[in-house]
């Protein structure tokens, strides 16, 4: 309802008009070759693995990401989880659309909002883009993953504590198709997207592939 009665303004310049205007848009840094085969993170050279991944072990083969997580990729993240905003999904899901090439899936699957945070925002992000995302390439979106239980905040851990927050999070909501795409509004450290991809795994993917809107890049 809010959105009918406010007007508009851009997440990022608060410029009236659009959710995302076309100069903010155009602004966001597009995440484009060469990238690690393996999790999306760009580099001087295509690789198969690359110094954030090598070592690791991560139950999806592949993330991509349609653009860098940098300032104003958090506001949009921002406005998208707090205002709650239907247009900003579509935005989100119009760019990785135009930037990612469509997975060769079975079906969508989308990493699972934290209940109490739903309580507190009304809000399912993942679920959203994977919407939308379903709509333009045309997949089902399936509830594949089911969260196990609450997690502390993320933010400001390193990778190690990252990895032992997510352990035992997710668990396989029902079986999944052979070849499924687990969709994230942001890629930070892959620990998130391991663990939600390790319980389509279980629940009987052979082979994950991660998409993400933003992505991070140290
Ligand atoms: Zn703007
Ligand atoms: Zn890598």
């Amino acid at each position: 309802m809010l959105d009918l009665l406010l007007p508009l303004r851009c997440a990022v310049c608060e410029r009236v008009g659009a959710a995302l205007c076309a100069i903010c848009r155009a602004l966001l840094v597009r995440l484009s070759p060469p990238l690690c085969a393996r999790c999306g993170s760009p580099g001087t050279w295509p690789v198969q693995r690359c110094a954030e991944c090598a070592g690791r072990r991560l139950a999806f083969a592949t993330a991509r990401a349609a653009i860098l997580y940098d300032g104003r990729a958090r506001r949009v993240v921002t406005a998208w989880k707090e205002r709650a905003q239907r247009r900003l999904a579509q935005d989100a899901a119009a760019l990785v659309a135009e930037t990612l090439a469509r997975p060769h899936v079975a079906a969508l699957a989308f990493v699972p909002a934290d209940r109490e945070r739903v309580l507190v925002r009304g809000h399912r992000p993942a679920e959203a883009l994977a919407r939308e995302l379903g709509r333009l390439w045309e997949l089902p979106v399936e509830p594949l993953v089911a969260r196990l239980r609450s997690v502390d905040r993320q933010r400001g851990l390193g990778l190690q504590e990252r990895r032992r927050n997510v352990a035992g999070v997710f668990g396989p909501a029902r079986a999944s198709p052979p070849r499924v795409c687990l969709v994230d509004d942001v890629y930070t450290s892959g620990a998130t997207a391991a663990a939600a991809a390790s319980a389509l795994r279980k629940g009987g993917a052979r082979r994950v592939e991660v998409v993400t809107f933003a992505r991070a890049v140290r």
